[in-house]
């Protein structure tokens, strides 16, 4: 590979897409010519990096000619159906969905806690789950530090987690409530929901994903499976209930840990101080603590609110809030391809 390399975003039109291209920009990595791949629906846009105009083009097998790095980011079926042409095209792939994520030859990386795994790739490397991955932002300096046993936890995410169509379906649905002059205690709109299976403003909808046979979801499940994998810890263990709520952006999940070794909030304090990617907001005298509204378009997630657990043996009580396009998608995507350069 050349210094400069030819990149192509997958899903270039959507809103993890967009972010990528952002990303890139932002933090001057060595494009030297970019593809900007979606549907057959988006051919014609224009999408606007370093101030040029960049055409979209439709994916085919046939995109990824002379490529050195594809961030795919247009859902698991499309990975699954165009990744593999990227790899014999030559290129390295940085997946975004959940296609390869689990799969034992594809390293899942969080750059800031195992980027040394990248090194293992055989032409596909994986970017976690947004709501794993800002968890353990703030969960593994704490689970280095104290060795991490189980945690219990609930997630507050947002509807761009779910793409762009979910953002515009919050903003329709509120938009539709205020029209309407309705009153606080009429939230209940005659439109059907499109994206969620419920209406989503002035809502708390605890379905992220499809249900298991367990009772829990795909979602909930992967903070465990994708946690093993990352912190190389087999046996941790994570119970976890996924709530979608009416945020537009950034997810916060509040997290009780349970370690094998004692906790105090000194240490667990100098532990998140010195890890990178994160900052402590934690003065609840003064109301400071993460805020979804404030981490909204921030690369560092934000972790507060800590206590020790009154439930739990050594256990810690916290929460942490990252933007999920960011941390959760995007930023995490171009961290690793700059691994690769
Ligand atoms: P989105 O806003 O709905 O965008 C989807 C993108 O995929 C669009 O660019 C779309 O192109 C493209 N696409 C859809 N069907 C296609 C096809 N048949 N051929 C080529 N391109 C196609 O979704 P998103 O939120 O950006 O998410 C994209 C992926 O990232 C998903 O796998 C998601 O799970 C993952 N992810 C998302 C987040 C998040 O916070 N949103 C976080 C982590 C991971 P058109 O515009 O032409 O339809």
């Amino acid at each position: 590979m050349s210094n400069l390399k030819h990149v192509a975003v997958v899903g270039a039109t959507g809103a993890v897409g967009a972010e990528m291209l952002r990303c890139l920009e932002q933090r001057g990595f060595p494009v030297g010519q970019l593809s900007l791949l979606a549907s057959a629906r988006s051919v014609g846009k224009k999408l606007k990096f370093k101030g040029e105009d960049v055409a979209v083009t439709e994916l085919t097998p046939e995109s990824f000619a002379g490529v050195d790095i594809a961030l795919f980011s247009a859902g698991g079926g499309i990975s699954k159906e165009f990744a593999p042409h990227a790899v014999k095209a030559g290129a390295v792939v940085v997946d975004n969905s959940s296609a390869y994520r689990m799969d034992p030859s594809v390293p899942l990386i969080v750059p800031e806690i195992n980027a040394a795994d990248a090194k293992a790739h055989q032409g596909i490397l994986a970017n976690p789950n947004c709501t794993t991955a800002i968890s353990l932002m703030a969960l593994y300096p704490l689970h280095q530090a104290f060795g991490v046993k189980r945690i219990f936890a609930s997630s507050y995410q947002a509807v761009s987690g779910t793409g762009a169509q979910a953002i515009e379906e919050l903003a329709k649905q509120t938009r539709e409530w205020a029209a309407e002059n309705r009153a606080w205690d009429e939230p209940k709109l005659a439109s059907q929901p499109h994206v969620y299976p419920h209406q989503i403003a002035f809502n708390a909808i605890p379905h992220v994903d499809s249900f298991l046979d367990s009772g829990y979801t795909k979602e909930e499940m992967k903070m465990e499976n994708e946690g093993r994998k990352i912190m190389h810890h087999p046996d941790f263990r994570a119970s976890v209930t996924c709530v979608r709520v009416p945020v537009f952006r950034a997810h916060s999940i509040a997290i009780s840990a349970e370690f094998e070794r004692p906790v105090s909030l000194e240490a667990a304090r100098a532990a998140l101080a010195g890890a990178p990617g994160l900052d402590i907001i934690d003065a609840p005298a003064t109301k400071q603590y993460p805020l979804a509204l404030d981490i909204a378009g921030r690369d560092n997630c934000a972790v507060g609110r800590l206590r020790l657990d009154c439930a739990l043996d050594n256990g810690l009580a916290f929460w942490v809030v990252g933007d999920q396009l960011l941390k959760g998608a995007a930023l995490n995507a171009v961290q690793i391809a700059e691994l690769l350069v």
